[in-house]
């Protein structure tokens, strides 16, 4: 049996609010992982989907959301798909739990993509609203939707349930990590923890 701590199989879904902080935290906790000896890999799920998206003439992550539920949805397998075909890794898959559209909240996650996906790990990055808010606006680095605080509220609460849910319906344990201000390397430090313990596939 293998004792190594960090070579576990895990395959994490990590979920949140736009600019909560997703791809900060994984991105240093694959680091952290990887220079351990841990051969961790970051499936970016709208980089995947956007590739597809290109070729329908679409050109940012920030427009693709726009486009109708049904091209979201083929998109959206077409990625999922890809991950599934990863292995002898640890993957941690960067993604939404919703995305707001014109005709409502529609899953980053629904049913058939937890299947494809057949997570070890759910894990939800949460902040305050308030702390969301402020690392939208300073993001200058994206087109980002402008919205309130108190909308903020309303999609961390939505997303709860849907962690909750995706949980349900896998099997798979949930985790709400708070990536709280200046405090960017505790939250490393859990995922890295998730990471770290060895999972049910060894
Ligand atoms: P999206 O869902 O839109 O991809 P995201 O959840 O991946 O967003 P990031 O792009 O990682 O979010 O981060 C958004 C902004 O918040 C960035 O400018 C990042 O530097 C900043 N940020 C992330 N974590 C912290 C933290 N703990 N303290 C302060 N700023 C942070
Ligand atoms: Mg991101």
């Amino acid at each position: 049996m293998e004792e190594n701590k960090i070579h576990c199989n895990a395959r994490v879904v990590v979920v949140g609010v736009p600019g909560v902080g997703k791809t900060t935290v994984i991105t240093k906790a694959a680091e952290r992982l990887n220079q351990a000896g841990s051969n961790t890999k970051v499936m970016v799920f709208g980089t995947l989907m956007l590739g597809e998206a290109k070729k329908m003439g679409v050109k940012d992550r920030d427009e693709m959301r726009k486009l109708s539920v049904d091209t979201q949805r083929r998109l959206q397998e077409m990625a999922a798909k890809d991950i599934s075909v990863v292995r002898s890794a640890n993957v941690v898959i960067d993604t939404h739990l919703f995305i707001n559209t014109r005709q409502g909240r529609y899953p980053g996650m629904p049913q058939n993509l937890l299947d494809i996906l057949s997570p070890t790990h759910l894990v939800m990055i949460s902040a305050d609203p308030e702390e969301i808010f402020a690392r939208r606006m300073q993001d200058d680095t994206r087109n980002r939707d402008l919205i309130s605080i108190d909308s903020i509220k309303n999609d961390l609460e939505v997303a709860t349930i849907m962690i909750a849910t995706s949980s349900v319906l896998t099997g798979a344990p949930f985790m709400i990590i708070l990536n709280r201000k200046d405090r960017l390397h505790d939250a490393v430090s859990e995922l890295v923890e998730v990471m770290s313990v060895k999972g049910e596939r060894d």
